[in-house]
């Protein structure tokens, strides 16, 4: 990475998100370096990380502290013949068509999934063809205090959606790869596209899946399933929708309201409880002011 440079703050910044509404950033940077990183978290007292904005719901009053993009800290460094240092803002789905067209496999399986490596790790994104956390060596993270530290997998609680990575800015990682047939990967790397643009309403604004899929007698069961079962799907709220197309899809109006999404996850939320006693859990992470 670069050596460190004054980061400016922009103020009242749009936070780019996927859900296409949400209030703005009373201070926002762009730092392209650890060490900017780490001067950052260190003379400022609340700061929030921003990756794609793929997971992510800002309430319509916008949110204090500063919130640090990483989208210029996007280098990638070949380590070995199997191993890439990737920095944390580079974009997965660019990321992924690289490494297949290299013959680099273990990343084709999350393909249609909009995120930064750097939000990938730290949600653990995957589905039914894989998680990035089986590609991951070691991650190089900020803590709040500014120290930077080198984690190996090992030491790194990966579960289901979760990498157990908190309150550190995650700033690099070192993801190992199988090698493979380029042809064979962007094969398999089809398919797993065409199932998600077939049973997922992929074109319209949201963050994927609204709930985690809940353990329900010691066994993962889906949300949107229960969701559909508790007759919520097309369910109306202001401006926001439950998909009908995948009931784990809150979907919000073009120029509609964050705070619709947040009330309608909220009735979604009690109507699954009272009609399964299921408490479900959300995956969106909500940025509200003085949180
Ligand atoms: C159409 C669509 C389909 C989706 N499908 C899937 C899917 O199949 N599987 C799946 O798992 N997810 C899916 N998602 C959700 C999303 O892609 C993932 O959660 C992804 O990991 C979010 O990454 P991001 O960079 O956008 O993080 P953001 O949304 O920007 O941030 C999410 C959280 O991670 C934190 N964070 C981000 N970057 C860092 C960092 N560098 N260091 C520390 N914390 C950080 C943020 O502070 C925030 O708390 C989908 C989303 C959409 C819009």
């Amino acid at each position: 990475m670069n050596t460190a440079t004054t980061t400016p703050i922009e103020r009242n910044a749009a936070i780019p998100t996927w859900f296409g509404a949400g209030g703005t950033a009373d201070a926002l940077a762009r730092p392209t370096c650890i060490d900017e990183i780490a001067r950052l978290v260190r003379t400022h007292e609340t700061v929030r990380i921003l990756g794609d904005g793929a997971n992510l719901l800002v309430d319509d009053d916008g949110i204090d502290g500063l919130v640090v993009s990483l989208e210029n800290c996007n280098t990638i460094e070949r380590v070995d013949e199997t191993t890439l240092r990737i920095g944390a803002g580079v974009n997965l789905p660019k990321l992924i068509i690289e490494t297949v067209k290299l013959g680099l496999g273990g990343l084709e399986g999350l393909g249609g999934i909009p995120a930064t490596v750097g939000g990938a790790i730290a949600m653990n994104a995957g589905g039914a063809y894989g998680e990035i956390a089986s590609c991951v060596h070691t991650v190089r993270v900020v803590r709040m205090d500014g120290e930077v530290h080198t984690i190996n997998r090992d030491a790194i609680d990966f579960g289901y959606r979760r990498s157990g990575l908190r309150d550190v800015v995650i700033a690099e990682a070192d993801l190992v790869f199988t090698q493979g047939d380029p042809a064979a990967l962007r094969d398999r790397l089809k398919e797993v596209m065409a199932y998600k643009k077939r049973t997922q309403p992929m074109a319209d604004n949201s963050a994927g899946c609204a709930f985690k899929n809940p353990t329900v007698n010691g066994e993962r069961t889906s949300a949107g399933a229960l969701i559909d079962r508790s007759g919520c799907k097309g369910l109306r709220h202001g401006s926001a929708v439950v998909s009908d197309k995948h009931a784990n899809f809150i979907l919000i109006d073009q120029g509609g309201k964050a705070r619709d999404a947040i009330e309608l996850m909220d009735i979604v939320k009690q109507r699954v409880h009272e009609s399964h006693g299921v408490a479900i859990e959300r995956e969106v992470v909500i940025w509200r002011r003085g949180q």
